[in-house]
């Protein structure tokens, strides 16, 4: 039977992130995943993802994202991939209430100006005047603010995990692929996980990053997180191009409370074509469902909703013709926290449900703390605000 020092049990954004952090250590680590990342059937696909530094969901967060930049920008001057484009990101909080990832509006925008502050992010605060005369893409009303954060922008989110995933391999991490976990036990002194195939492999140290699957294996976090449904749209972009072009930055509005919304929106500038549209989104935080049954089709109906309530109101050169659209999932914690623990019954089983709609952007500071944790270090950002009981009861 394989004995290695460390299993990763499912490798899209997190479980790339520590098994790189592992082969570069030396470690020697094996990496498994159900499909054969990137895929599209988790949370980790859909061209994009936006990262910024002044994080709304919580000041404890910017010295993840901060120590990520760092990290996508050493793994592009490694290998030549471009994976960071710094193009900004804005978020306009709404003036009715509302909430993002679990935090109101109001305390979002709060967060966001007390991390800066703390962390020396680079940004500013925009009054009306200035976001309307800046941005004239977004159809704001007048007393939106917004607070500008330079550090952000947006993430090819493919291109990350196929970049972290191959640097993992180059420093002698082995990846099996196609193949499902369905079990751990703790045998010998060594933790043993069996496959769908039947076959088995051993090893110090376990780290669980499943995903949406999480709860499969990870029993505490049952009834602790639920999984939703969320669609990525791709929209014509009709009018004002320049508006979208490359320096345009990447945006989370809170529209809620505005014409018939009820939660935010976020988008990305114009990449490549006119075919391929604009990528806009509204969040979804109602309806659970799970990755085996989750509706993987994107109806007429639903575009047309979506683009009449969501998008029109509030990017209006947009057309209602989508290019493209994805579905995608988010596991999501109470408050839209993370849960980054170890398994009350095995120390040595290191789990990490890093979602919450927002995880991408600390995924690699995420995946060498868990790394650290897995060989018995400390990490080198704080995660003491991620455990299990830091949580609100269910
Ligand atoms: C629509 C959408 C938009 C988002 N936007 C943003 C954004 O703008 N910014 C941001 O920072 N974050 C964003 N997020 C969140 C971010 O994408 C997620 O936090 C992150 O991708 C989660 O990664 P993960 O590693 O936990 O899960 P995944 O990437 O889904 O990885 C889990 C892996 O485990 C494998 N697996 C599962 N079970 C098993 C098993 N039993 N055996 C072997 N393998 C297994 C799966 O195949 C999968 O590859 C968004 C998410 C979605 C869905």
């Amino acid at each position: 039977m394989p004995q290695f020092d460390v299993i990763v049990i499912g490798c899209g954004a997190m479980g790339s992130a520590a098994l790189l952090h592992l082969a570069k250590a030396r470690r020697r680590v094996l990496g498994i995943d159900r499909f054969q990342p990137p895929h599209r059937f988790g949370s980790t696909h859909g061209e994009t993802r936006i990262t910024r530094a002044a994080i709304g969901e919580g000041v404890d967060y910017t010295p993840l994202a901060q120590r990520s930049h760092a990290i996508w920008r050493e793994l592009e001057r490694e290998t030549g991939a471009h994976l960071f484009e710094q193009c900004g990101c804005l978020f306009i909080p709404s003036q009715h209430g509302g909430e993002v990832h679990g935090v109101t509006s109001a305390q979002f925008f709060a967060n966001i100006e007390t991390a800066a502050r703390l962390h020396g992010v680079d940004g500013e605060t925009l009054p009306s005047e200035r976001l309307r005369a800046d941005y004239p893409a977004f159809a704001t009303a007048p007393g939106d603010r917004a607070f500008l954060d330079r550090e952000g922008g947006y993430l090819l989110v493919e291109d990350c995990v196929r970049t972290e995933l191959a640097v993992a391999a180059r420093h002698g991490a082995t990846l099996l692929t196609g193949r499902c976990v369905t079990s751990f036990r703790r045998a010998a002194g060594d933790l043993t996980v069996t496959m769908d195939d039947g076959s088995t492999a051993s090893a110090t140290t376990l780290i669980v990053t499943t995903g949406p699957w999480i709860t499969e294996l990870i029993a505490p976090l049952q009834r602790r997180v639920n999984v939703t449904r969320q669609v990525l749209y791709w929209f014509e972009l009709l009018s004002n191009p320049q508006r979208f072009g490359p320096n345009a930055p990447v945006f989370i509005w809170d529209v809620a409370g505005r014409e018939h919304a009820a939660s935010d929106i976020y988008g990305f500038p114009w990449l490549g074509s006119p075919d391929n549209g604009v990528k806009i989104a509204q969040e979804v935080l109602t309806g659970e469902t799970d990755p085996d049954h989750v509706t993987r089709e994107v109806t007429a109906d639903e575009i047309a909703a979506t683009y009449e309530t969501y998008v029109r109101p509030f990017v209006p050169d947009l057309g209602p013709r989508c290019l493209r659209s994805e579905v995608c999932l988010y596991t999501n914690a109470p408050g839209g926290r993370f849960i980054i623990d170890r398994d009350p019954g095995d120390a040595n089983v290191i789990y990490a449900s890093a979602c919450s709609g927002h995880g991408f952007k600390h995924s690699p500071a995420v995946g060498e703390a868990l790394a650290a944790m897995a060989l018995g270090q400390p990490p080198r950002v704080d995660l003491s605000g991620f455990t299990l009981d830091r949580l609100a009861a269910p």
